[in-house]
């Protein structure tokens, strides 16, 4: 491994890709910090709950992100985040952020906000896994390696649903939903950076991406 050498790498893609599991492993393989930004939009939304706000106003929506205190933790092997002195990685995960969190993350204040919180996070690391929607196209433009990670509809259906030990057929609707909310939006929609190397989980399998994205940071002499 080189250490001390720069390195960060962006990894994007729909839910259910296998994104958090291949980030935290090649994390914990480079001995790099982990960055889940969409932790940080669903911290945001559980507190916009909290404070009775309705999702889709954008204004009070704002006021609520300003406010809130994150805290993020950057530990591969137990990455935890905390919202005005909570830990919220339990509620984040939970139904009801979850059908709110692309409505909140649409808005374009939220997004300049947790942008700018992203980078100086990254900025303090030396070595760092980032994953989310747009971290290779406006988070991250210059990171070492982008990756664009997918998998089927039908795998990343099976994937949450058995994650979250729910219903497949409600678990495939709700990814649908947010796989067009979250690719349509006017405010740094879910895309495929140009430069991103393109690698499809259902194919490969998570251990098999890891390995190769690990060959990959190797020949580019960043690990
Ligand atoms: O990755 P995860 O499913 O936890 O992300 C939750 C939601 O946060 C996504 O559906 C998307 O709306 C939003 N998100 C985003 N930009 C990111 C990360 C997540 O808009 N960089």
């Amino acid at each position: 491994m080189v250490v001390g050498v720069r390195c960060v790498v962006a990894v994007d893609g729909p839910s259910g890709s296998g994104k958090s599991t291949v980030s935290r492993r090649l994390a914990a393989a480079l001995s790099a910090g982990y960055l889940d930004t969409g932790a940080m939009y669903r911290a945001v939304t559980w507190a916009v709950l909290q404070a009775g706000v309705e999702p889709g106003d954008a204004d009070a929506v704002a006021k609520v992100a300003e406010e809130t205190d994150l805290e993020t933790g950057t530990d591969p092997g137990d990455p935890h985040i905390r919202a005005n002195g909570v830990n919220v990685d339990a509620e984040i995960r939970g139904p009801e952020v979850t059908a709110a969190v692309s409505a909140v993350a649409a808005v374009p204040a939220v997004r300049n906000l947790l942008v700018a919180r992203q980078r100086e996070l990254i900025e303090r690391s030396v070595r760092v896994v980032v994953e989310g929607r747009d971290i290779g196209t406006v988070v991250a433009p210059d990171a070492d390696l982008k990756v664009y990670l997918t998998a089927s509809a039908a795998e990343r259906a099976r994937r949450r649903s058995a994650e979250l030990a729910a219903d497949l057929d409600a678990t495939a609707v709700d990814l649908a939903r947010r796989d067009r909310l979250d690719s349509t939006r006017a405010a740094d929609p879910l895309q495929q950076a140009e430069d991103a190397v393109v690698l499809d989980s259902t194919e490969l399998g998570i251990d098999e991406v890891v390995a190769r994205l690990r060959e990959m940071l190797v020949a580019r002499g960043v690990a």
